[in-house]
């Protein structure tokens, strides 16, 4: 594969997190009824990998949202392109995200899925930019702390491509001008 940038996670440093969080997960909801919903689409390649390290029973469902446009970013207001398939009133909600930025689509989802009536709600993140934030975000798992860089692989994309990338990468500035 043609080189993207520097690698700044790799990928035995993914797996051995994935399977760290993995087991905190298995610890804290032990006797709950846990559904992990995922963002799509980037938070799959990493949700399957969790769920893999999770030994509990669990459920899974997926929302997909749409990035906020100019006139909705500062409000926050994140349209849902697909919601979910299940109702989650009573659930023990864990939000699986690949990448928590500003944390203007958490901030939204939380707020959305906490007037459904779930039992609880967490958010287990991959990766966090804690320097772009606008809106606080109460962030239970985070994978990994990232400097404020354009990132891409593990299920994250730059314009659909890179998403199979089995590390994290920070995006060549180049490729930006192809
Ligand atoms: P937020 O609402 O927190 O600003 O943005 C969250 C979404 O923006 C993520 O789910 C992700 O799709 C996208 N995003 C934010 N930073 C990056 C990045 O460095 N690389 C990629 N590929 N997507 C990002």
């Amino acid at each position: 594969m043609e080189s993207i940038g520097k690698v700044l996670i790799d990928k035995e440093t993914l797996e051995r997190r994935v399977k760290e969080l993995g087991e905190e997960i298995t610890e804290d909801y032990r006797g709950k009824d846990l559904l992990l919903i995922g963002i799509l689409k980037g938070a799959v390649i990493f949700m399957s990998d969790l769920s893999k390290e999770i030994s509990l029973p669990l459920a899974m469902d997926f929302m997909a949202v749409s990035s906020y446009g100019a006139s909705t970013r500062s409000s926050g207001v994140v349209r849902i392109l697909k919601d979910l398939d299940t109702e989650i009133e009573g659930k023990d909600i864990l939000i699986v995200e690949d990448i928590v930025d500003t944390g203007l689509t958490l901030h939204y989802l939380c707020k959305n899925l906490q007037s459904r009536k779930p039992n609880s709600i967490k958010i287990c993140c991959c990766l966090d930019k804690p320097a772009r934030r606008k809106v606080p975000v109460d962030i239970d798992y985070v994978g990994f702390e990232i400097p404020d860089e354009y990132v891409v692989g593990y299920g994250l994309d730059y314009a659909e491509r890179y998403r199979n990338l089995p590390y994290i990468s920070i995006l060549d500035p180049e490729i930006y001008k192809k």
